[in-house]
């Protein structure tokens, strides 16, 4: 059942089981998973198993038990998407689990102390590492940061936090989150910044960072676009995005909140998560025909990495103590049902609208105003120069470039020094000139003045564009160019050597568990029996094996019933107390709202399918009133019948 081998390449999902906690320990927890790192399984056990109750195994592209590091999972799971992304892939990283299971400590990790550094941080050294290696490339790094709470998306990077983000679609681009600020960044050291700068944001404005935490999701975006000349001899540029998530905690919420009081939120608490589940169930189950990304936020954010063109590693965290049975068993089923997504992950070359083209082009042209301004031209020669300056024409010359930086900041500051001694030696000049009327000397004072006055603003000017130039310059990074690869050759062999165990590990593990399979189905085939007694005995066993399994399946039939049930309830009542609260609304409108006043709200109201939400249509519409097709008269004539009928029932949903 569970013991399907490997998913694909572009998906991969492997499970995490932290360490026992003091506070477990303490209490004397059993534990109830066991980890086969080899064979890639993990096995749980039902701590109020009934007897006969066999324990499950699940088996995923790898499992890390907790004494795993890491580097570990980083090596042997997390590099080879990484390396995708830098070649223009898509990317996703999500951790799955109950809250206290180690999402946020495989994601990020402990930042102080390097060997507890997770995902993330890792994987700002290894593509900052990569560049800095690379050849005959143009990289552009930049970084987001945003969060999905209660089906709203907040962009953790923006000063002004009380702006909600949308999501809109480009039918070329696909889904993209409008407004969402992103920073470019140069190093480990900026786009370290940055994250810090987005969790510190994330931090604030809860009261309760925990609960908080544990109900929002968190994505870190990185985008890595890069311009290489191909075997065409054309420029061209691949963009890869990466996405790192922190999903909310899976557990199923209790009704009430920490502090005994019922959450506002309750119904809307888990929807994007409730909508993964489905989007999952549906891409696996073969029949479907309609995958509900649309359902939430994230999964309409996300809609690429699930089932689409991107290349996906979902992390599933579990705790190993008996009294998250229930959740660690139902995570293991989400993971082992995630399996058999099947991406397309393709290559993203020459996307419309990308920065680096973008930079490069306005390089260019910052870089042909500074040359018209004489600030790239070389060896520029004093008398022409000078001449062409005071004819007010510009000058041009390109014959060869010297645009380093140093070579550009001498040029315009020797320039602009002529400039204005020569202006100043004139205005002397003038001054000591006794053969002209003071009327005329006044004047032509004042149009030497005027001129060091523009020299002035030209050179403010000139500054400004350098610096812009030299700017944007620097955010394109060029290995061994303004991106230095600081490992020495003895680090660089141990990189090297871990990445190679890393892989081999990787390759046993399949073999092992393709063997596994593999001995399943052809036990019978290879069979032969001596006698007739040998033959019942074999049988026998082979019967008993079946059996257990059977069992097996059937137990996990009803568990899946149970938990069919569960939910069921669950949303009965999150229907129910929708109903009640709707039914108040309702009888404060017709009780205390005058009719008229209500009719002219009603009519206003539209509901715009985009955004998900009821709005207000303006007073005055420019050029007429033209109501939607979908406009709120004809649904407020639906609501009311539909409010009528619940009222007027004496309310079996009210008890
Ligand atoms: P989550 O984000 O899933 O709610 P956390 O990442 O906050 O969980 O982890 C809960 C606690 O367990 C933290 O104190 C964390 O340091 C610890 N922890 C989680 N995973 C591991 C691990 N693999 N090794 C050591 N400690 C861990
Ligand atoms: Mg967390």
């Amino acid at each position: 059942m569970a013991n399907k081998p490997r998913s694909s390449e572009a998906l991969k999902v492997v499970a995490r089981c932290r360490p026992m906690s003091r506070k477990e320990e303490a209490a004397g927890y059993e534990r109830i998973l066991e980890m086969d790192v080899k064979l890639g399984q993990v096995t749980i056990r039902n701590p109020r198993a009934s007897p006969g109750e066999l324990p499950k195994t699940f088996t995923f592209d790898a499992v890390y038990d907790a004494s795993s590091k890491q580097a570990d999972l980083y090596d042997e799971t997390v590099r080879p998407l990484i390396d995708s992304v830098l070649q223009g892939f898509n990317g996703t990283i999500f951790a799955y689990g109950q809250t206290g299971t180690g999402k946020t400590y495989t994601m990020q990790g402990a930042w102080a102390e390097p060997e507890k550094r997770g995902i993330i941080p890792i994987s700002f050294e290894h593509i900052f590492t990569h560049i800095s290696r690379s050849q005959n490339q143009q990289y552009l790094v930049r970084a987001s940061y945003l969060e999905i709470y209660q089906e709203e998306i907040r962009d953790l990077l923006a000063k002004d936090q009380s702006k909600k983000l949308e999501l809109k679609e480009n039918p070329e681009t696909g889904v993209y989150i409008k407004d969402l600020s992103s920073f470019v960044t140069k190093n480990v050291k900026e786009i370290e910044h940055v994250m810090n700068l987005g969790s510190q944001t994330r931090s604030v404005g809860s009261t309760n960072m925990n609960e908080y935490s544990s109900r929002s999701h968190a994505i870190f975006l990185i985008t890595i676009e890069c311009s290489e000349t191909g075997l065409d001899g054309e420029e061209h540029i691949r963009v890869g995005k990466l996405n790192l998530v922190d999903l909310a905690g899976s557990e199923r919420q209790s009704k009430m909140g920490a502090h005994g009081e019922r959450p506002k939120e309750a119904s809307k608490i888990n929807l994007s998560l409730s909508a993964l589940g489905n989007v999952i169930s549906a891409l696996v189950d073969g029949k479907s025909t309609h995958i509900p990304y649309r359902d939430s936020k994230l999964t309409r954010l996300l809609q690429d990495s699930l089932g689409g063109n991107a290349k996906t590693i979902m992390v599933a965290t579990l705790g190993p103590a008996s009294h998250s049975y229930d959740e660690s068993l139902s995570t293991l089923r989400f993971a082992n049902r995630a399996k058999n997504i099947k991406n397309k992950p393709r290559v993203n070359e020459d996307p419309k609208d990308t920065l680096l083209r973008e930079f490069q082009e306005e390089i260019v042209r910052l870089k042909a105003q500074l040359e018209k301004r004489g600030m790239l031209g070389k060896k520029r020669r004093r008398s022409s120069r000078r001449k062409k300056a005071m004819d007010g024409e510009s000058a041009t010359e390109n014959e060869g470039e010297d645009d380093n930086e140093d070579g550009l900041e001498k040029n315009m500051e020797n320039y602009l020094k002529e400039q204005k001694e020569r202006l100043e030696e004139e205005k002397a000049a003038i001054q000591d000139d006794h053969s002209l009327v003071s009327e005329e000397k006044q004047k032509l004072l004042e149009e030497k003045e005027k001129m060091i006055e523009d020299l002035r603003k030209e050179q403010e000017a000139t500054e400004l564009l350098a610096t812009k130039y030299k700017a944007m310059e620097s955010k394109l990074l060029i290995g061994g160019r303004n991106i230095m690869d600081h490992t020495n050759e003895q680090q660089k062999m141990l990189e090297l050597k871990r990445q190679e165990i890393a892989e081999q590990k990787r390759r046993e593990r399949e073999m092992q568990q393709e063997m596994l399979l593999r001995d399943e189905e052809t036990m019978e085939l290879r069979e032969t029996y001596t006698s007739l007694q040998q033959e019942v005995e074999i049988k026998t066993k082979k019967l008993k094996k079946l059996y257990a399994k059977l069992q097996a399946v059937k137990a996990e039939i009803q568990d899946q019933h149970d938990e069919y049930i569960r939910v069921r309830q669950d949303l009965e009542e999150a229907q129910n107390e929708q109903t009640r609260e709707l039914k108040l609304k309702y009888l404060i409108i017709e009780n205390f709202i005058p009719p008229e006043e209500k009719n002219k709200i009603m009519n206003r109201l539209y509901f715009d399918c985009e955004e998900d939400q009821w709005k207000f249509q303006p007073l005055v519409p420019a050029g007429g009133y033209k109501p939607q097709p979908h406009l709120a008269g004809s649904i407020a004539v639906h609501i009311d019948h539909f409010l009528n009928c619940w009222l007027t029932d004496s309310g079996s949903s009210c008890n």
